[in-house]
This record gives C-alpha cells, structure tokens and sequence, in this order.
C-alpha cells in the first residue's frame, strides 16, 4: 500500500511515515538517483525510489554527469587513489583510537568493521556550520561517513573524530573515484551563461570551470583568456575519441577527464592558453539547506534579526534579516487576514522539504506569534519583472533564453512532484547573486484571502497568466502551469513588458477564446516563440510538460548557441 495525496503531492516523494526509514535513493545536489536499496527498505520506499529514478533519470543525464557517471565515461584517475587509502587510513586510525581507549581489547569484530565500510563514505563541498545541538559541522574537503538518511535533504553523518550528527545531503558528495565533483574545477548546474559570469568576475587568465555541456552526456571546458588584449571565454568540448579517450586538442588524448585536465594545466597545448586557475563549486555560493535543521520548521522570532525592507507584496512587507546573526534570509511578514494561516501552516512543512537550486528555498516559520512570518532564501537581485525592466537591451538573448531555462528546471521539479505553482509569473521569480533565476512563492496562491484576487473576475486575478480551464473553471494542473510558464518567457523576451498591454481582463478572456495569442517579441527567434506558442494550446493535454520543455529549450541552446568555440 502507497500513501500518495494528489494534493501535498510532495508527500508522495518522501511520506511522513517513512521519513525515519533508512531511505537509500539519493536526490541530492548531483541530482541522479544513486539506487542503493539498503534492507530496511519498505516496499513503499522502493517505489518511492522508482518514481524519481524514473522522472528525474533524464534531466539528469543531460545535466549532471557526476556521482553516477557511468564507469564507461569515466575510468580510473589518479586522483582516487589517494582517495582510497586515505580512507584505509581513516579506517586504521579509527580502529587503533578504540584499542588505545579500552585496553585490552579484543579484536574488531568484523562484522562492525564490515558495517563501517559499507556505509557511504562522503567529501564536503562546502563549509557547514552546525545550526542546532544536532547538527554535525562540515569542512570542506573532509571525509564523514553516512549513517542515516533520514529523508533526501538531511543526513546523519560521523566525522574523523566520530562526533555524530545532522548533515544537508546537498554539501556532500560521494567519495568514489569516479567522482567529477570531488574536483576543484568542476562545478555542476551551471550553464554557459553562468560560466561566463564565473569566469569574467574571476578575470584571471587561464581561469577555467569543466561543467556539463548542454549536449547530452558531454562536458565542456569554460575558460577566461586575455589573449591579444580582448577578453573572452572560450569554451571547449571535451570529445572522446574512438577509443574512448578524452581530448580537447586532435593530438592530446587521455584516459580520464582528470588526466586531461591536469595534462593542461601544465600544457597549453592547442588551447589559448594553459589552464591556470580552476574556478569551480568555491567559486558558488554554498547552496541552500532544505530548512535550518531537519524538521526543524517553527523558528523562534527572537532568533530573527530585521535589517531592512526589500520590497512589500500580497501578504505584506518583506524585510532583509538574519538568523541566529548568521544566516542572511527574506522574512515575509504575513498582515492579519492577508492569509488563511492554518492551512498554510501544515502546508508548510511540505513546501519545505522541496528543495531544488531553481526554486527559493523555504527555510521555516514562526507561527506562534502574531504577526506570522515566512523565512525563505535571500534573492540578492529581488524580482525578476524588475531585473528585466532595470537591464534592458543589456541582456543578450543567450541570456534571456537561459533565464527561461532556469524557470524551466524549477518548474521540472515542482512537475515531478505533483506539486502545482498557480500563479507562476515573471513577478514571482526572483534573482540571486550569480544571475539566478529561482521560481518563488509556489503554491501559495492558496492561502490568500483576498476577493479581488482569487476570483476570476476579481481586479487582481492574473487573467494574463491563465489557461482558459483556469479562467473557466479554476482547474489547475502542472498543464495551466505550463501556459504560465509560456507567457513567463514572453514577458522575458520583451524584457519585462506587460501580457497584452492594458487590455481589461473581459477583452484577454476574450481574445484567447477566440483562438489569438500573445504576439512574437522581436528578441525572440522563432524557434523560441515555438516554444512559448506551445504552451497556449487550448487543451492541457496539447500542451508539452516542462521536461519536454526543457528538452526543447536545450536544443535551442545548441543550435542558436552552440557549446564550443
Ligand atoms: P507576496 O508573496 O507577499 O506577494 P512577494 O514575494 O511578491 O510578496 O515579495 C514582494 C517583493 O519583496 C518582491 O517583489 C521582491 O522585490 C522582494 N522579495 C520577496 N522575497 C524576496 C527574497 N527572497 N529575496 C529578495 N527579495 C525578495
């Protein structure tokens, strides 16, 4: 028996009963599932499994090539070795630490050293500071061995010490020899937009980021070079020959992408220069936990520290603050009667065990005193209508485009969990310091309690955004999503410009129901208005979903923009 309710449809990921289950799939932050079934699996759990394995199995394999890159792709590198017997050592260590302590000792048994072994040995790619007494602190680089997984966000890990406690499962990944992101100069989830950014604002020569290409399966080498006075990032795919070597320059082959990297941070050799400075996961900003704390989701407001307003909304103002005086977050001051609060609370505990880099992260909230407050990710660039509006004719269509593809990827997500925004718009999205676009306030067009806003004929109602079985008859799905993410891109390609100008909300209606659609914005080619006109068909089901959407725009990249120099 599966426990799935299509309405908190993220409980269908990871339900409350099996969040204390020792749950072996991995979703973390290399996004593949790594499907090690450990025995105390449910039957529900490996159907959980199945579920993501199957919907998250091919963004994955375009995007990521890390954890699970297959063995074929990768084979050995010299870098793991030093891997392996460092954790040989460790384990020595370990064992001689207990016998010195409780002299005589008889020897391990081995069946403990066995379990010791068998659990999954992690790096930190981060810094992580321990938020709560069961919170277990990470440094960069180190090993801790995994314990418990207790849902897909939170971990209990050991350290070298053997102190124990909680981890975010998103600032590890495997120690395993096959491994890109154990490298400095690797950094997953970035695109060639991103990379440039990187890059520029390193501005060293031969500064260099190996990332997934946007060709499936395939990884491209970014790199800032100064050659001949002009600045520029070049961008190299790494193609593999019929041997299976890997290469960058027709003469320079090598058995592991590593091997090829190392090769040329000594050797120009055909490049423009040699690789100098890798720019990799250090040059990110350390990515947002899924809550401060495992199920930790009521805040205490004395730990909040209000700095200064950000700009105010439907529930109410929304301050820059602090938590516990480290952790820079946006608080959503919720005004009395602006939202049906119960509901929302319960809610809550779901929204924030979606977790996905495209999506504003919910850290928690603070229920127990009036007024209410929502704690989410701090988006240094506030919303996205506005950054469109403030940079126009600055931002290139690659850019543009990219934008599109970030929405896209946060939406995949909120998709493959059932999980439906209904008021997706380019209001709705907000920008972080790397020019990131996360999708923001999802589902939370529930809770308002406002006339004007949830009827369909009411002033606030966004009519512009809506599929006719949304202004007809309120039924939302993923499918009325994606007829908002169309209008979303159009807004993006006329740089923030409003859907059909001033037209009333009866004249909108209208003109959709007579079959006419928002116009091609010039900054749009028409392969990309293809794209946003699919998402306005009549009827949901001839509409695409956004892994498909995905899957197109990533063609486009390709062709209008292609992944090497
Ligand atoms: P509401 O959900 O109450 O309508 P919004 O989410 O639209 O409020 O927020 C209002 C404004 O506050 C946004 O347009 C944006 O400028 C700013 N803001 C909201 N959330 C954040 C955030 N997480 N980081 C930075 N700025 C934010």
């Amino acid at each position: 028996m599966f426990l799935i309710r299509a309405k908190h449809s993220a409980r269908a990921v990871f339900p409350a009963h099996l969040m204390k289950r020792r749950l072996y799939f991995h979703l973390n932050i290399s996004g593949q599932p790594d499907m090690t079934l450990s025995t105390y699996h449910t039957i529900q759990s490996v159907f959980c499994c199945c579920c993501c394995c199957f919907t998250v199995q091919k963004r994955a394999m375009r995007t990521k090539m890390n954890m699970d890159l297959d063995s074929d792709q990768m084979t050995q590198y010299s870098a793991s070795q030093s891997h392996v017997s460092y954790a040989c050592s460790w384990k020595c260590r370990h064992k001689s630490k207990l016998q010195s302590k409780n002299k005589p000792l008889p020897p391990l048994p081995d069946e403990a050293l066995e379990d010791y072994t068998k659990n999954l040995r992690v790096i930190a790619l981060y810094d992580f500071y321990a938020r709560g007494p069961s919170d277990l602190p990470l440094k960069k680089s180190e090993e801790y061995l995994i314990l418990e997984q207790y849902d897909p966000h939170w971990w209990k890990a050991r350290d070298q010490h053997g102190n124990e406690g909680l981890i975010p499962s998103n600032y590890v990944t495997e120690n395993k020899k096959n491994n890109l992101e154990m490298y400095e100069w690797y950094c997953k989830n970035i695109n060639r937009r991103q990379a440039e950014h990187l890059l520029c604002q390193e501005s060293k020569e031969g500064a260099f980021v190996v990332r997934d290409s946007s060709q499936q399966g395939l990884l491209t080498l970014s790199m800032y070079s100064q050659a001949k006075g002009s600045h520029s990032v070049r961008h190299y795919q790494i193609k593999k020959n019929h041997l299976g070597q890997y290469y960058v320059a027709e003469k320079y082959h090598f058995s592991t992408v590593p091997e090829l990297i190392e090769y040329h941070q000594h050797n120009a050799a055909g490049l423009v220069t040699r690789l100098r400075h890798p720019v990799g996961s250090a040059g990110c900003s350390s990515p947002a936990a899924a809550g401060f704390s495992y199920e930790e989701w009521e805040l205490n407001p004395s730990e909040l520290m209000f700095l200064k307003e950000l700009g105010r909304g439907q529930f109410g103002v929304v301050q820059l603050g602090k938590w516990k005086a480290t952790i820079t977050v946006a608080i959503k001051t919720i005004n009395e009667g602006a939202m049906s609060a119960e509901d929302f609370i319960e809610e809550a505990k779901v929204m924030m065990k979606l977790s996905h880099p495209k999506l504003v992260q919910l850290y928690g909230v603070c229920t127990q005193h009036k007024p209410l407050y929502v704690v989410t990710e701090f988006m240094e660039n506030g919303c996205l209508l506005s950054y469109l509006r403030q940079r126009r004719r600055k931002l290139g269509t690659h850019m543009l485009l990219s934008m599109c593809q970030d929405v896209c990827e946060g939406m995949e997500y909120l998709e493959r969990n059932s999980f439906i925004h209904r008021d997706l718009a380019a209001r709705n999205c907000l920008v972080n310091a790397e020019h990131i676009v996360k999708v923001s306030d999802f589902g939370m067009a529930r809770y308002v309690i406002d006339n004007e806003y949830i009827s369909s004929s009411g002033a606030k109602f966004p009519v512009k955004w809506s599929s006719p079985e949304v202004f007809h008859f309120k039924k939302y799905s993923s499918k009325s999503d994606v007829w908002s993410f169309g209008v979303l891109m159009w807004e993006v390609f006329t740089e923030g410009k409003m859907p059909f100008e001033s037209k009333s909300s009866f004249e909108v209606v209208r003109e959709i129901s007579q079959g006419n659609r928002l116009y091609r914005p010039h900054l749009a080619s028409h392969s990309v208005y293809k794209v946003m006109y699919s998402c306005w068909h009549e009827k949901p089901e001839g509409r695409p979903t956004f892994a498909e959407l995905m899957e197109t725009l990533t063609d486009i990249t390709e062709v209008d923009n292609p992944d090497f120099t």
